[in-house]
């Protein structure tokens, strides 16, 4: 009888990640896996067990697959580095989150304008995976901390999206639908896939509310939704291709990074709404004053972006709230039959209008 390690690394045809993880990495994994027991601690029983691998693979990827009756999420090595980089990168600088002490900072000088390039993923993948980061990372010990933290939380931001796909039917569904037994996080592009970016939109609710209530003290959940919020959103700009013609918006295995952050900021607000409408509203405001300006600072620099591309453009566009809610009814019409794989309850249906 095979173990399910092997099972993984047959399925890809032998392509698991065998050497070693530096500190930094074994930390993130280490995080991922911690919170993945608890999470299964506290879930309801009929939730699946999963084995998490890494895939020896240098893009910038995830996948969630069925094989032989059992459950893997697979985190490409070239995701699990490129997180390492970018947060290393980010906190190095002395423009982003000041109020960390920025005194040992000084500004990384790495010279590359990736705007020339199509694609989000091979640029972003291309500077973090290829560029040297071996001397950029922050000098002050509470700056590498956060490094680290954001990291780790990023990377289980991602896990717990994966384990959406499996543990909310998606996985069964599309094997049963059209024989799709794998899900890939790299965005890629064809026609018609409003059923795909609604499944996506599905995993995200699942990844936001379980990496904000992981953390027991309910004092600390709203810094918790912003570190998600802030891990999130840079997730999604890393797994995304440049859109640039919103008629167009349909046509993409998932949502923009736009509509992926609004879909967060709405279970931010329906998870504090359990509590308090006013709370809801302070720190769904909170996420995103915070989010999205540091973010748009580190983004619009390092793809040498002159004005915002309507990948990083929040909800301003009558286009692309349109979309969004599209999406949202898109649940409507699956949902039932999504019901009949899940391993616990989902979202009841909704009209929005
Ligand atoms: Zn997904």
């Amino acid at each position: 009888m095979e173990t399910t390690k092997e099972l993984f690394n047959e399925y890809l045809d032998g392509n698991s990640f065998n050497g070693e993880l530096d500190e930094f990495e074994k930390y993130m994994m280490g995080v991922v896996k911690d919170s993945y027991e608890v999470m299964l601690q506290e879930s309801p029983e009929s939730y699946p067990e999963v084995y998490l691998g890494i895939v020896n693979d240098y893009t910038f990827n995830a996948i969630a697959f069925k094989y032989k009756n059992n459950y893997f999420i697979g985190l490409n090595i070239g995701l699990i580095r490129i997180v390492k980089n970018f947060y290393n990168y980010l906190f190095s600088r002395n423009d982003v989150f000041k109020e960390i002490d920025t005194s040992e900072e000084q500004n990384p000088d790495i010279d590359i304008n990736l705007s020339e390039l199509d694609n989000y993923i091979d640029t972003i993948g291309d500077l973090f995976n290829n560029y040297d980061f071996e001397s950029v990372y922050p000098k002050s010990k509470e700056r590498k901390n956060n490094a680290k933290h954001f990291a780790a939380n990023a990377v289980s931001y991602l896990f717990f999206h994966e384990y959406g796909h499996i543990v909310h039917g998606h996985l069964d569904y599309s094997i049963k639908t059209n024989k799709n037994f794998v899900f890939f996080e790299s965005n890629s592009k064809n026609e018609g896939n409003l059923i795909s970016q609604c499944l996506e939109m599905d995993a995200d609710s699942f990844a936001a509310t379980k990496t904000i209530s992981l953390i027991k003290d309910p004092e600390f959940w709203s810094g918790s939704a912003l570190t998600t919020g802030f891990s999130s959103v840079f997730m999604f700009q890393l797994l995304s291709t440049k859109i640039d013609n919103l008629n167009e918006l349909s046509n993409y295995s998932h949502p923009i990074p736009a509509i992926r952050q609004m879909i967060y900021l709405n279970m931010v607000y329906a998870f504090f709404y359990q509590f308090s409408e006013k709370s809801a509203e302070e720190i769904a405001f909170k996420v995103v004053d915070v989010v999205l300006k540091e973010h748009k600072i580190v983004f619009m620099d390092v793809l040498g972006l002159e004005k915002e591309s309507l990948a990083i453009v929040n909800s301003v566009n009558e286009k692309v709230n349109q979309h969004f809610k599209i999406i949202m009814n898109t649940w409507n019409e699956i949902r039932d039959d999504l019901s009949k794989y899940a391993y616990g309850p989902i979202a009841e249906k909704k009209i929005w209008k």
